[in-house]
């Protein structure tokens, strides 16, 4: 198993759990050290992907989060699950919106649908909150007591939540640690993947300062955006060309938890997220200067040389600023209730070329299915956190046969 993301970590968990020996391979000192630690969490049912007209990728997400609660129960206690999740989110739509209205609500109207569809009994297992309506249409004075009505036309309630990835972090490192069947090699760096006789695979790697190999019958490519480049380098095409965005959030940590800052997501663009978790840590994102850089030749990124090449006091301050305009509370309560700030992210794989602000853009979708290989080499897009624990499940049926096992 290559990368000990959510989708790397679950798949060996999984794998293990039904008696394969399974070793992972991460080039952090931690599994969920990367994109998986330090994303927003949201678990999406679909609501921010009112660009795609065919529906497809609501349907996804909905499908990913159904399973996501369910399929990590089975590493993590319930009960620690569900105190890590967030108040759900509102959606607001800015002025500058590319989806008008009218078209907005009328795909929340087919999400509504498809989440009576596909979760007839919203029970506790499943990451939404079974207490809220799927969405409503906040009235002018609500809207006003929450946003900046000069700036957000329309405003919703939903039931989506997210879920604190920093704290499932620990219980998911734990799990795999103690694994009997996993054998976790950490400060590893996969160089590259070479086919041996009798369908083996031989895996490179470096660590501490030294090349070293071992071979295996099979491989799980789950390097996410580091993932095209070894396909590349063992001589597996991408199927698509790609593009890897480079996305920071800002934290505020505050004590107590800030009630007065809602959960909110601005649609429809290149805009921004707050979600307050209940540690009372705030994350906020403000697209326009949180997206730090791109990289659309597929090569390799180190997330630390992304990081150490960008303004963070600047990022901080401008995104503070930005989510002010159109929260009031969120300068309200601001740097100086946070008794500590930090700035982090990672990136962001997608099939397509170009960015979120063309309509056209596969960004409005995540339609593919995410799963290419030859022989017992695969290689899995986990596409969004929100499908990583049920893409984890997949990819482990996907090598138990290929490998010839019974699931
Ligand atoms: C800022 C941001 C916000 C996001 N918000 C959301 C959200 O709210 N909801 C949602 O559903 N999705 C969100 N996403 C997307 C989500 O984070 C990813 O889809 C998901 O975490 C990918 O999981 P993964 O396990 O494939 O990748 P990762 O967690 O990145 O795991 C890959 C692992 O491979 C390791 N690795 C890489 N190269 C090598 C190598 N050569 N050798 C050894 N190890 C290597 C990395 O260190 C890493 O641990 C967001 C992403 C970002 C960046």
């Amino acid at each position: 198993m290559l990368g000990a993301g959510i989708l790397g970590s679950c798949t060996a968990l999984e794998l293990a759990d039904r008696g394969e020996r399974v070793c992972l391979f991460e080039r952090n000192a931690d599994p969920i050290s990367e994109a998986s630690l330090y994303n927003e969490g949201k678990i999406h049912l679909g609501f921010v992907y009112a660009a795609d007209p065919t529906f497809r990728t609501a349907e996804r997400m909905i499908w990913g989060a159904v399973r996501f609660m369910d399929v990590l129960a089975r590493w993590i206690p319930s009960r620690t699950l569900s105190v890590l999740s967030t108040r759900p989110f509102d959606y607001v739509v800015h002025r500058e919106t590319m989806v008008p209205i009218p078209d907005i609500e009328a795909h929340f109207r087919r999400v509504g649908m498809a989440i009576d569809q596909l979760i007839p009994s919203k029970t506790e297992a499943v990451a939404l909150d079974p207490s809220r309506p799927t969405w409503r249409r906040l009235s002018g004075a609500e809207l006003a007591q929450r946003y900046d009505p000069g700036v957000i036309l329309a405003a919703y309630e939903t039931c989506e939540l997210a879920i604190d990835t920093l704290g499932l972090a620990e219980p998911i490192r734990a799990a795999v640690r103690s694994h009997p069947n996993i054998d976790l090699i950490t400060h590893a760096r996969v160089v590259t993947v070479k086919d041996r006789s009798g369908g083996c695979f031989e895996v490179h790697f470096e660590s501490e300062g030294r090349s070293q190999a071992e071979s295996f019958a099979g491989v799980v490519n789950a390097l996410w955006t580091n993932r095209p480049h070894l396909d590349r380098k063992y001589g597996l095409p991408p199927e698509k060309p790609c593009y890897i965005r480079h996305k920071l959030g800002v934290n505020l940590n505050m004590d107590p938890v800030p009630s007065e800052i809602p959960c909110f997501t601005v649609s429809l663009g290149p805009f921004g997220d707050a979600v307050v978790y209940p540690s009372g840590r705030v994350y906020l994102s403000w697209y326009p200067v949180c997206m730090v850089g791109t990289n659309r030749t597929g090569g390799e990124t180190d997330w630390d040389v992304v990081l150490g090449q960008v303004d963070q006091e600047q990022i901080q301050r401008e995104t503070v600023e930005a989510m002010t305009r159109i929260c009031p509370a969120i300068g309200t309560c601001g740097l100086g209730r946070s008794t500590r700030t930090s700035v982090n992210g990672g990136s962001i794989f997608a099939p397509g070329q170009s960015d979120i602000d063309d309509r056209q853009s596969e960004l409005h979708e995540r339609l593919d299915y995410g799963f290419h290989g030859r022989g017992t080499f695969l290689s899995v897009d986990t596409s969004k956190f929100t499908l990583g624990p049920a893409m984890a499940i997949k990819a482990a049926d996907h090598l138990t046969a290929l490998l010839g096992r019974r699931t």
